[in-house]
């Protein structure tokens, strides 16, 4: 299967992502993580996208658009993928679809998730993050339980710069700038499916587990 995850950064998309990867078997390629990867070895593609992330901006679409070509040209023809962080920005969308005609393969979903902004806000000035393993923790909700550490890989957890509120704000504003082209855009192709994560997990979970059966019949 393969599916595009479109949401508010704070909104529980990493978490909802890691869902749907394991109920469908499908690799979780992310790309903020890509960069935050490349950031942490200190690689070209690094230094580049690190001048834009630490402003809380977008990477410049050439750059980008060329890393998901290469992560997706083998993820693309064999299990599938869910690709979370990319497209942001109507240009990429176009990318991935000329991408996706090339390598003859289709879209199964945009699975698109809700939560206002208020919440998020809320959210992630409680999030915490490993800058190894990427594993994420919340300050009151599912704190680490090794306390400041790691409890996968013993690393110690950050506060991301850019879930502080100032970035949060500007992240939300690019987000709302953005995503609405966006979700014209797969709505027009019928491929949107919306997942409101305003509840308890279970729930959330749940709503994945029905929208995962009702595109596999
Ligand atoms: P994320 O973890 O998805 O919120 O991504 C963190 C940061 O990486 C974003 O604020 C952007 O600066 C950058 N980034 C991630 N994905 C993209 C993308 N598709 N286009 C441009 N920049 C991106």
């Amino acid at each position: 299967m393969r599916f595009l995850i479109i949401g508010p950064p704070g909104a529980g998309k990493g978490t909802i992502a890691a869902w749907i990867c394991e109920e469908a078997g499908i690799p979780h390629i992310s790309t903020g993580d890509i960069f935050r990867r490349n950031i942490s070895q200190g690689t070209k593609l690094g230094k580049i996208a690190a001048a834009y992330i630490d402003e809380g901006k977008l990477v410049p679409d050439e750059t980008t658009n060329a890393m998901v070509r290469e992560h997706l040209r083998s993820d693309a023809q064999q299990s599938g993928f869910l690709l979370d962080g990319f497209p942001r920005t109507l240009a990429q969308a176009e990318a991935l679809e000329m991408f996706l005609a090339e390598e003859g393969i289709r879209l199964d979903a945009v699975i698109l998730i809700e939560l206002n902004d208020e919440e998020i806000v809320h959210r992630l000035s409680q999030r915490r993050v490993c800058p190894s393993c990427g594993a994420s923790y919340h300050l009151t909700q599912k704190p680490s339980r090794d306390g400041e550490y790691c409890e996968h890989c013993g690393e110690r957890i950050i506060h991301r710069d850019d879930d502080k509120p100032a970035t949060i704000r500007k992240r939300l504003e690019i987000y709302h700038e953005q995503s609405g082209k966006l979700i014209d855009y797969y709505e027009r192709k019928d491929l949107i499916r919306r997942i409101n994560n305003d509840g308890r997990p279970d729930e959330a979970r749940q709503a994945v587990q029905r929208l995962l059966k009702s595109i596999k019949s």
